[in-house]
C-alpha cells in the first residue's frame, strides 16, 4: 500500500493531472494498492475563502470567482474526460448550484462563521477529487471513489481542526479495501461526529495523506509537488536553493514549523509514529529522486536547510522588576495561552531583566492589552517599563539534527550576518539544539536567508555581487576584462564568483539582480541603461540589499563621494581608486573611516596611492604589527618621475617636460604634475594613514616653476617661459651634479608634518637608482631603520590600477567568506 497526495499544483491544469495520471500509472505497477489524496486546483481554496469574504461585506463580486471556478474545472473536463465526462459535469454543477446558494446565504446574513468559511472553502477538495477519480476511472480498472469527510473525523475546531485518530483510523480501516487497487479523496478537509464539514487548516491536504497512511500501515508516503522535494531553502527566496535527498522526521518537522510550506508541519507525526518513510517528489520532474524523509538519515553535515518565518510581532518586557521575581514568565506565559496566541519563538536576557518573544502580527494588539491588564501593578509602580511591541520582523532559522554536535555553527552565521550588515534583534536556540533561530528585521530576510545559504551551502563558491561607477572610463573597463581574464582562477582557487549586478557612467546605469554579462555590459548599458541619475542607483542598490555586495567608484568625480557614507553604513564594502574621498576634509575623513569601522564593513582605496602598488596595505600591515612609522620618502608621480629621472646629460628640461606630456604622464597642463598639487592629495593620504590629522593645506609644497611659468596664460605659454628659464633648471641640475647627486621630487611625511620639494639625491639614496617612471615609497621605521622598507614600482596606468582594484575584491571576499 502506498499514499500519494498530490498537491494544488499538480492538480492545477489539463496537463498537470495527465502527468498525474502517468505517475499514478507507474506506481500501480510496483504497488498493488494506492491511494491518491489530492489538493484543491491551485488557487481555488484561496479563490473560495475570498468569495466567502466578499459575500460577508455584502460583495458580489464572488460571482465572477465562480465563474472563474467553473471555467477552471470545465476545461479539465472537456480536455481530458470522455465517458464520465456527463458525469463530471452534473457533479460539478450540483456543486456550484449549493455553492452559490451557501454564498447567497453568506450575503444575504453578511456574517460568517468558521463553520460556513470550512464548509465553503472544502469545495475545492470535493470537487478535484471527483473529477480525477472519474478521469482514473476512465484509464485504471477498480478505482473508487472516499469522501474525506465521512472518514476523516474531527473535533469543532472549524479552520483547524484536530484529527480524532481512534475513529478516523478505524473508519479508514472498514472503508479500504484491498480488493480495490486505487482509491481517490480530497484532502484537507473532514467533518465533525454529526457531519459537520472541517477543514485541517491551510495546506492541510499532506495532513490527510499521512493520516491516511497511518492508520493503513502503508509503506509508504509520498507527496508529489511543484519542486525536487525539500530544498535547502525556500525556492522563491533563495535561488540557489539545493535538493536534501536525505533529512530525519525531526529535521522535516522542525523546518515546517519554521514556515518552510513545502510540508505541513502536523503532516510527519502520523507518519513518524508508524515508521513509514516520506517521500517528496516533483510532480514535473517525475524522474528526479526529490527527498525521502526517515527516522535515520545519513548526511551528517550540521545545518540541513535554512527556514523563514516572514512576518512576526516581536514583545518586549524589560525591568527591575523581573530580576529574581519568579512566575514572572509563567504569568506571560499564561497569559498567552489564555488569549490563545502561539508564541514562536522566546528569549531571556541571562540576567533575568528581559523577555522578548515572537509572536504573529495579528495577535499582536490582544497580547499587548493582555499583557497591561496582567502586569498593571508591576506597569504603575514602575517594575516594569512598558510592554513594547515590534512590527515588520522575522524569524530566519538554521535547522538540523547535527548541529547539537558541532561547535561554531551560530558563530559562523552570527558572523555571516554581521559582515554583511543584518542586524540580529533576537536570537534562540531550541533546546534540542536542532534550531538556532534569530530574529530580523523583515526588510533583511532574502539577505539573511541567501547570506546564510552561502554560507553553510556554497561555502566552496561564494557570489561577489558589484556595483560599478565609472564602468565605461578607463579603469573600469580595463576592470572588467582583468575579471573576465581572470574569473576562471577565481572560481577555482578563490572560490568567488564576480557578478556584474550594477554598472553606471555619466550618461547611463543598469542593474539587474541576476547579473550583467560582461562580454555585452557597454552594450547594455547603451540600450537598456536608464539615464545616469547617482542617488536612484544607490537607491535601488541599497534596496536589492544582497550579500556581499561590493561598491566600486572607479570615477574621479567629487559626485559619488558625497554618497559613501550612506553605502558604508548599509553594511556594503567599498572599494575607490578615487582619491577625492581620502583627500578631502579631515572631518569627513574621520566620519568615512569611523563609519567604516562602526559597521564592519571594508572600506578600501589602495590604488589612491602609487595604482597597484603595495603602499597603504604595506603602511597598514607596519602600523598594526606595532612598528613605529618615523619618516615615509617618495617619489608619488609617475610624471614627476619620468622627467627628473631623465633629465641629465645634454637633454633640455623643456624637452622632457613636453616628451612627458605627449606620452600622456602628464594631465594636459603639465604644470598641475609640476605645482605637486596631485603629488600633495596622495602625500596626505599616507599622512592620514599614519594618523596625522592634516588638512591639503598643510602640505608645504616647494615651488619649483619660475614665476613666469606659473603667469603663463596657456600650455603653450608656459613651454614658451619654460624654454626661457632653462637655465634654471640647467644651474639646479649642475649644482647637484658638483655634488654627486641626481634631482628628485621626494615627498617627506614624519609625525612633524608632510613636505614636497626638490632634493638632490647621492648613491647611496634608494631614490638615486630611480628609473623611468616607477613610483618609489621608502618607509623608514622601528624595525627597518637601518635599511628602509623600500616598495617600488609603476605607479600609474588603468592596468595596474585595475589590477589594485581586483585585488581588493578579492581581498573583501576573502573578508566576507
Ligand atoms: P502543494 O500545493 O504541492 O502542496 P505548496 O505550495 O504547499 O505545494 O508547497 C510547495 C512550495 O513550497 C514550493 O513551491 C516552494 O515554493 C515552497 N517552499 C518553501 N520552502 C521550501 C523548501 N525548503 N523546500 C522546498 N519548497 C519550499
Ligand atoms: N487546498 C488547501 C489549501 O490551499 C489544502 C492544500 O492544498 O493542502 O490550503
Ligand atoms: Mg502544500
Amino acid at each position: 500500500m502506498i499514499v500519494l497526495k498530490f498537491g494544488g499544483t499538480s492538480v492545477g491544469s489539463v496537463a498537470a493531472i495527465e502527468t498525474l495520471k502517468n505517475i499514478v500509472a507507474d506506481t500501480l505497477r510496483h504497488h498493488n494498492n494506492a491511494v491518491v489524496v489530492v489538493s484543491a486546483m491551485s488557487g481555488i481554496t484561496d479563490l473560495l475563502i475570498n468569495s466567502g469574504k466578499a459575500a460577508e461585506n455584502g460583495d458580489k463580486a464572488f460571482e465572477t470567482n465562480l465563474l472563474q471556478l467553473r471555467l477552471r474545472h470545465e476545461e479539465v473536463i472537456n480536455m481530458l474526460l470522455h465517458k464520465q465526462a456527463a458525469a463530471a459535469h452534473d457533479f460539478l454543477n450540483e456543486q456550484l448550484q449549493l455553492l452559490h446558494d451557501l454564498l447567497n446565504g453568506v450575503l444575504l446574513l453578511k456574517e460568517m462563521s468558521a463553520r460556513t468559511l470550512d464548509c465553503i472553502a472544502s469545495f475545492g477538495e470535493v470537487i478535484s477529487s471527483k473529477i480525477v477519480t472519474l478521469y482514473m476511472q476512465e484509464h485504471f480498472s477498480s478505482v473508487a471513489h472516499v469522501d474525506a469527510r465521512q472518514l476523516i473525523r474531527t473535533d469543532k475546531n472549524f479552520t483547524a481542526a484536530r484529527v480524532d485518530f481512534a475513529v478516523t483510523d478505524m473508519l479508514l480501516r472498514q472503508a479500504i479495501s484491498p480488493q480495490t487497487h486505487l482509491y481517490v479523496m480530497g484532502g484537507f478537509v473532514a467533518a465533525t461526529a454529526e457531519g459537520v464539514t472541517t477543514t485541517l487548516g491551510r495546506g492541510g491536504s499532506d495532513y490527510t495523506a499521512a493520516i491516511v497512511a497511518a492508520a493503513l500501515d502503508a509503506d509508504l508516503l509520498e507527496i508529489w509537488t511543484d519542486v525536487n522535494g525539500v530544498l535547502t531553502a525556500d525556492p522563491r527566496k533563495v535561488k540557489k536553493a539545493l535538493t536534501l535527498p536525505q533529512m530525519t522526521y525531526e529535521e522535516a518537522a522542525e523546518m515546517s514549523h519554521f514556515g518552510a510550506k513545502v510540508i505541513y508541519p502536523p503532516t510527519i507525526q502520523p507518519a513518524m509514529r508508524k515508521n513509514i518513510p516520506i517521500r517528496i517528489a516533483n510532480t514535473f520532474n517525475a524522474t528526479h529522486a526529490g527527498t525521502l524523509i526517515t527516522r535515520r538519515s545519513h548526511d551528517t553535515a550540521p545545518v540541513k536547510c535554512i527556514s523563514s518565518i516572514s512576518n512576526v510581532a516581536l514583545v518586549n518586557i524589560q525591568g527591575t522588576g523581573m530580576i529574581g521575581v519568579s512566575g514572572v514568565a509563567a504569568r506571560i506565559f499564561k497569559t498567552m495561552a489564555l488569549q490563545e496566541v502561539n508564541i514562536i519563538l522566546i528569549t531571556q536576557a541571562s540576567s533575568e531583566h528581559s523577555i522578548t518573544f515572537a509572536i504573529n502580527p495579528q495577535d499582536a494588539a490582544k497580547a499587548q492589552q493582555a499583557l497591561q491588564e496582567e502586569f498593571d501593578y508591576e506597569l504603575k509602580n514602575n517594575l516594569l517599563n512598558e510592554i513594547n511591541i515590534e512590527q515588520d520582523m522575522c524569524v530566519v532559522a538554521l535547522i538540523g539534527f547535527n548541529m547539537r554536535r558541532s561547535i561554531g555553527v551560530s558563530g559562523k552565521m552570527f558572523g555571516a550576518l554581521g559582515k554583511n550588515g543584518v542586524n540580529i534583534r533576537a536570537i534562540a536556540q531550541g533546546s534540542s539544539e536542532m534550531n538556532i533561530s534569530v530574529v530580523v528585521d523583515k526588510a533583511e530576510e532574502r539577505k539573511a536567508l541567501n547570506t546564510l545559504h552561502d554560507a553553510f551551502f556554497l561555502s566552496d563558491i561564494t557570489a561577489l555581487n558589484l556595483f560599478l561607477v565609472g564602468g565605461t572610463g578607463l579603469i573600469g573597463s580595463t576592470l572588467i576584462r582583468q575579471i573576465q581574464q581572470h574569473a576562471a582562477f577565481l572560481k577555482e582557487k578563490q572560490q568567488f564568483e564576480i557578478k556584474l549586478v550594477g554598472v553606471a557612467n555619466s550618461r547611463t546605469q543598469y542593474i539587474n539582480e541576476e547579473g550583467v554579462d560582461l562580454n555585452e555590459y557597454q552594450g547594455v548599458l547603451e540600450q537598456k541603461g536608464e539615464k545616469h541619475d547617482l542617488a536612484a542607483f544607490i537607491h535601488e542598490m541599497i534596496a536589492l540589499n544582497l550579500p556581499n555586495s561590493i561598491f566600486i567608484d572607479s570615477t574621479a568625480s567629487p559626485e559619488v563621494i558625497a554618497f559613501y557614507d550612506d553605502i558604508l553604513k548599509e553594511s556594503i564594502s567599498l572599494i575607490t581608486p578615487n582619491k577625492l574621498a581620502n583627500s578631502g576634509k579631515w572631518q569627513d575623513y574621520e566620519n568615512l573611516h569611523a563609519i567604516a569601522r562602526k559597521f564592519g564593513v571594508q572600506f578600501l582605496y589602495e590604488t589612491n596611492v602609487g595604482a597597484g602598488l603595495p603602499v597603504i596595505s604595506t603602511l597598514k600591515g607596519l602600523l598594526n604589527s606595532g612598528d613605529e612609522v618615523l619618516k615615509i620618502e617618495a617619489v608619488l608621480s609617475g610624471s614627476m618621475s619620468f622627467v627628473f629621472n631623465n633629465f641629465k646629460d645634454e637633454i633640455k628640461f623643456s624637452d622632457i617636460v613636453k616628451e612627458a606630456q605627449v606620452r600622456g604622464y602628464t594631465e594636459p597642463d603639465p604644470r598641475e604634475d609640476l605645482s605637486g598639487a596631485d603629488v600633495a592629495r596622495k602625500v596626505l593620504i599616507l599622512a592620514r594613514e599614519m594618523g596625522l590629522p592634516l588638512e591639503i593645506g598643510d602640505i608645504v609644497i616647494e615651488n619649483i616653476l619660475p614665476q613666469s611659468c606659473i603667469a603663463a596664460p596657456h600650455v603653450e605659454a608656459f613651454f614658451r617661459a619654460l624654454e626661457n628659464n632653462e637655465n634654471h633648471f640647467e644651474q639646479l641640475k649642475q649644482q647637484a651634479q658638483q655634488n654627486n647627486k641626481v634631482l628628485r621630487f621626494i615627498a617627506e611625511i614624519d609625525p612633524q608634518g608632510a613636505r614636497i620639494a626638490l632634493r638632490g639625491v647621492a648613491a647611496d639614496s634608494p631614490f638615486y637608482a630611480l628609473s623611468g617612471s616607477d613610483n618609489m615609497i621608502v618607509f623608514t621605521t622601528a624595525r627597518y631603520k637601518e635599511r628602509p622598507l623600500v616598495v617600488k614600482g609603476p605607479g600609474a596606468g588603468a592596468e595596474v590600477t585595475a589590477a589594485g582594484v581586483l585585488a581588493e575584491i578579492v581581498s573583501v571576499g576573502n573578508y566576507l567568506s
